[in-house]
């Protein structure tokens, strides 16, 4: 056994003074039942703990350390902004220069507004398509994850489904009325929503390949069937990108389905391990955004210089690295097969479901992990149990069955064959 003292105490310290320990709810670890390691560093595709461990890391601060951790030129050019002044409050160079890439890489979005968290963006795109259709209503998808609002915390997923409070207190009957609950994968539970409410549906918003119930890839037709019905009822198709924007291809989700939606958020990488999000589409839409239109919207911190030159310096390495999403997915296929072959070697039920960079080993005796049902049927203690046993061989992922784990650019060939071999013994001594 690892010996994590300084951890457990640091823990103890933290749980006096922070709700839980923990400034989000999903670093606890309560749902695999043990204490959180706190990080010291991180460098690459590695993490070391205040134990003085380290970890070949698929967890990358949950999405956004696609270049690996302490990338030299995200660094640098956070220094170099820093010494001219962290923030001013009014229009900097940066601000469009992001935009223009943004623009470049995902061609939907025509006119793009930065905010500071993925919350914030899915927040303010639904009250944008509110303003803009005049109607109230939206649809989301059960285990879909879309940050904290209120209108989005009913049957969420992430930290929201794993630490059992997707319908959380604290949001009002009136908001919880406003949002339906849709199936996902299930285009008719979305038709009946349509024809109950022709007139009344502002939104739908998706993740367009999800994450945050685990990886769950849409069926085509689902896909294809939910961009029909917005356009024939003239509701606003909002695609959660937080997670999958930049990550699985340039042009993030939509680019690898090939459907455009209405409006994109994103976050995560886009801020490239700083504070950023954003949410941008069609420009009849975005130009009813104050101080252009009537929707109010505003952030003392948004477009930070800091997060600018963080996330720009980012997305040009995406842009600009030839055959960097190849490079990836090679890596990515590397270790789902291989998992996969480890599972099919020792006859261990599972499914492994990876759609580029992402990727989700639900423990299950089900063929496949299509739904949020299906979903809920993985067996949560042994994930817990291979959680730790990974962690003692050196492997840090989310610690939570309903999530992704995500490879970034450093993670290289030998990483990559330590972590099958280390599953491989785990699910040996599983399969008991
Ligand atoms: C992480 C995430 C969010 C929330 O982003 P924050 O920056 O944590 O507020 C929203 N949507 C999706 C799909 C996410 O993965």
């Amino acid at each position: 056994m690892k010996n994590y003292t300084q951890s457990i105490a640091a823990f103890q310290e933290a749980q006096k003074h922070i709700p839980g320990g923990v400034n989000s709810p999903v670093r606890s670890f309560k749902s695999v039942g043990c204490d959180p390691l706190f990080i010291a560093s991180a460098k690459g595709a590695k993490v070391f703990d205040i134990d003085g461990h380290e970890y070949i890391d698929y967890v990358g601060s949950w999405g956004p350390m696609i270049l690996g951790h302490a990338h030299p030129d995200v660094v640098m050019a956070i220094q170099k902004t820093a010494a001219k002044g962290t923030s001013f409050g009014a229009p900097t160079l940066l601000e469009t220069e992001m935009a223009l890439q943004i623009k470049k890489m995902v061609p939907s979005v025509e006119s793009i507004r930065m905010v500071n968290s993925g919350t914030e963006a899915t927040m303010s795109a639904l009250r944008l398509a509110r303003g803009f259709t005049g109607r109230e209503l939206v649809i989301k998808f059960e285990g879909c994850y879309h940050g904290h609002n209120d209108s989005f915390l009913i049957k969420a997923g992430s930290g929201a489904l794993t630490l059992g409070t997707p319908d959380s207190p604290g949001v009002t009957s009136g908001t919880a009325k406003d949002t339906l609950t849709a199936g996902y994968n299930d285009l008719d539970s979305v038709k009946e929503m349509f024809v109950k409410y022709p007139e009344q549906i502002a939104a739908l918003i998706l993740e367009p390949v999800t994450g945050n119930m685990g990886v769950v890839i849409p069926d085509p037709e689902f896909i294809q069937g939910i961009r029909e019905l917005c356009t024939q009822y003239g509701t606003v198709l909002i695609f959660d990108e937080v997670m999958t924007g930049f990550r699985l291809s340039k042009g993030g989700a939509q680019q690898i389905l090939g459907i455009t939606p209405d409006l994109s958020c994103f976050g995560k990488i886009i801020g490239g391990g700083l504070p950023v999000g954003a949410y941008g589409g069609k420009r009849e839409i975005m130009d009813k955004l104050a101080p252009k239109g009537p929707v109010y919207q505003a952030g003392t911190l948004s477009g930070n210089p800091l997060a600018m030159s963080a996330g720009l310096t980012t997305l040009k390495i995406l842009d600009e690295t030839d055959g960097f999403y190849d490079m990836l997915e090679e890596k990515s296929a590397r270790l789902g097969d291989g998992i996969k072959k480890c599972l099919a070697d020792l006859n261990f039920p599972g499914v492994v479901n990876r759609v580029g960079s992402m990727f989700t080993l639900f423990f299950t005796e089900e063929a496949k992990v299509n739904s949020y049902p299906d979903a809920c049927r993985s067996n949560t203690a042994t994930y817990a149990k291979f959680f730790k046993m990974s962690l003692e061989s050196g492997i840090y992922l989310a610690p939570s069955q309903f999530e992704a784990g995500f490879m970034s650019a450093a993670h290289t060939t030998k990483k990559i064959d330590r972590t099958i071999e280390a599953t491989y013994d785990a699910l040996t001594i599983l399969k008991g």
